[in-house]
């Protein structure tokens, strides 16, 4: 509409108050709507599909202009409105930041993060005017040796440093997550492009290794799908804490989070399992570069971040991601085979036990996943399915099938390259039939019952046979109990002949049923989830003590089963089940024939 987006929309934030966790921004419009500016925080972060309505986290707005105070009043939930005004407008704002997760903001004495969707709002109608932001340091003493990682562009900012910086626009600046405080900060080359890893944290990590680690794999996914024209730099911010999981992809960084002794230490050799689930976060979120925030569903271009934007492929940003991280962490070297297939027998498993597999597709868990795969209760084992480990489950049998129908000439490999070629680069969005159409195209085979079966459908994944084509026995086992994941074999006879069909808690001191499977033992003799598991045939127990005395029964045999809901002492009478195989792990066929060898090497060795 006007020919003033020249002029940057200036952006200060402000750590005013670390003990309070608040924030102030203030936003800066050389040239306000005549009608009234309107200003907008986003409802949801691009990558995280809730609503979750940053705007209530703004304590106090006021606007001024010219030193005189400018009346602002609330339109909506997120919206302002400020009088007309000739000259320039600024919003003043405080923000609440407690949320220490990879989708919010947080401020305390230790260091501040935030997103751009949870302290910055938008000029409505001028979203794409360029934008700096000031950051300023707080008050001294607090963060005398904080400093600053962010992938924004410097605009007269030191590198690391406090000052400002630049986006080309609204949409820009809400993709720069920004970490202050006492870093750790390791630097490495891909292809001529600097990256970097800034870590918060006591980590003691072996940098070095950590930069090589990261280097390889970043290498391996540029070497696949080829580096963007536009990324000239990429950053990890990493939070490490105590415990904590967590990642979101950005167009030239990621937000992660994890615990800090995942992390090697100097002298660490080997993988260790907490490491590799930290080599596939990173996997991940690099992969997204390409796959969700470059090329992405056409409802997503523009992104409507004032409500929720529903599409039916989650499972192909999400899914196929999934796929891809763990995959090249064992193409480029940094785990071997056998590792990969535990890791496989893992997401098998975690499909295999939620019946809710046999309800819903995982084109409804990616249209639904606002309401639903964001909002699990209890009865989600039963209910849904995640379009991540379902949807990296299709992406496997649907690489398996395209390599083993033709003969070898065609992988999704190719068809994620031609992908990337036809809306990645060009900005043009997915339409919702276009990967399958794509896949057809690129394989020339008739893809519709596949896709029928397994994406719009709840049919079982043909895994078993076609792992065998790549030679890689499936195997199915009773679970060893709670802390079973799958993925290894596990010793048959020790394994519990009888299951409750339930998940049990602990919180605190109690044993708590958080999910109770449909149709099992425990549904049927009528325990709820939040019950609290008291005694098992008179004998007080606990939720490890349930699990080794479950190996004392036999399928038939009664108990009696004694649960607090609330503060009703309710007695039930149980009948134990046979525990169903739901516990997957994988090996090598040692007796392949060498077709079927050199099969296995190209799908796991090839980019
Ligand atoms: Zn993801």
């Amino acid at each position: 509409m006007n020919n003033n987006s020249a002029q940057p929309h200036q952006y200060s934030i402000w750590p005013k108050d670390p003990a309070a966790h608040l924030f102030e921004v203030r936003l800066t419009v050389a040239h306000p709507d005549a009608a009234g500016q309107v200003f907008a925080m986003p409802a949801w972060i691009p990558g995280s599909y809730m609503i979750r309505d940053y705007a209530k986290h703004v304590v106090t707005a006021r606007a001024e202009s010219d030193g005189r105070d400018v009346s602002l009043r609330k339109l909506d939930k997120s919206r302002w409105q400020a009088d007309p005004t000739e000259r320039e407008l600024t919003l003043v704002m405080e923000v609440y930041a407690h949320d220490e997760s990879v989708r919010g903001a947080h401020l305390d004495q230790t260091h501040a993060f935030f997103n751009g969707t949870c302290v910055f709002p938008a000029v409505v109608g001028q979203e794409d005017a360029p934008c700096t932001v000031n950051i300023r340091a707080p008050d001294k003493p607090v963060g005398k040796h904080w400093r600053v990682a962010t992938s924004m562009n410097r605009s007269g900012a030191e590198q690391y440093g406090f000052g400002t910086y630049a986006t080309s626009d609204y949409a820009e600046l809400i993709d720069h997550p920004v970490e202050i405080g006492e870093l750790s900060i390791g630097e490495f080359d891909v292809s001529g492009i600097p990256h970097a890893i800034a870590i918060r944290g006591h980590t003691r990590v072996d940098m070095a290794r950590l930069c090589h680690d990261l280097q390889t794999i970043c290498e391996h996914h540029q070497s696949f799908l080829g580096a963007p024209n536009d990324l000239d730099r990429y950053l990890f911010l990493l939070n490490a804490p105590g415990s904590g999981y967590g990642g979101l992809e950005h167009r030239w960084s990621s937000a992660l989070i994890c615990g800090r002794d995942n992390l090697p230490a100097r002298g660490d050799e080997g993988v260790s399992d907490e490491y590799r689930t930290f080599l596939g976060l990173v996997s991940h979120e690099y992969f997204h570069l390409w796959n969700v925030k470059r090329m992405k569903p056409a409802v997503f271009t523009p992104y409507d971040l004032s409500q929720e934007s529903h599409t039916n492929l989650l499972w192909v940003f999400e899914g196929v991601t999934s796929y891809y991280d763990d995959l090249g962490l064992v193409r480029s070297g940094l785990i071997d085979v056998d590792s990969y297939l535990e890791l496989l027998g893992q997401t098998i498993t975690r499909v295999v036990r939620s019946g809710g597999r046999r309800k819903q597709s995982v084109a409804e868990s990616s249209f639904d996943a606002w309401t639903k795969f964001y909002k699990q209760d209890a009865n989600a084992t039963n209910a849904i399915i995640s379009y991540y480990a379902k949807g990296a489950l299709i992406a496997l049998s649907l690489d398996l099938k395209l390599r083993s129908e033709t003969d070898g000439a065609v992988s999704l490999d190719d068809v994620m390259r031609v992908a990337w070629q036809r809306w990645g680069e060009s900005g043009a969005g997915m339409p919702e039939d276009g990967f399958e159409q794509l896949c057809a195209e690129v394989s020339g085979l008739d893809l519709e019952d596949f896709f029928d079966a397994t994406v719009r459908g709840t049919g079982e994944l043909p895994l078993e046979a076609l792992l065998k084509t790549h030679g890689i026995e499936y195997h199915l086992r009773r679970s060893a109990g709670g802390k079973d994941k799958g993925g290894k074999a596990g010793d048959a006879d020790s394994l519990p002949k009888v299951w409750l069909g339930a998940v049990l808690a602990s919180r605190g001191d109690k044993s708590v049923f958080q999910a109770v499977h449909n149709e099992g033992p425990a549904e049927q003799a009528g325990v709820s989830p939040g019950d609290e598991l008291v005694a098992l045939d008179g004998l007080r127990i606990s939720g490890a003590g349930c699990e080794s005395r479950t190996r004392r029964y036999h399928p038939g045999d009664k108990s009696d089963i004694t649960v607090f809901r609330g503060d009703e002492l309710i007695s039930l009478r149980l009948q134990w089940a046979e525990a169903p195989a739901d516990t997957c792990y994988l090996l090598s066929d040692n007796e392949a024939d060498s077709a079927t060898n050199s099969r296995r090497n190209l799908w796991l060795s090839q980019v």
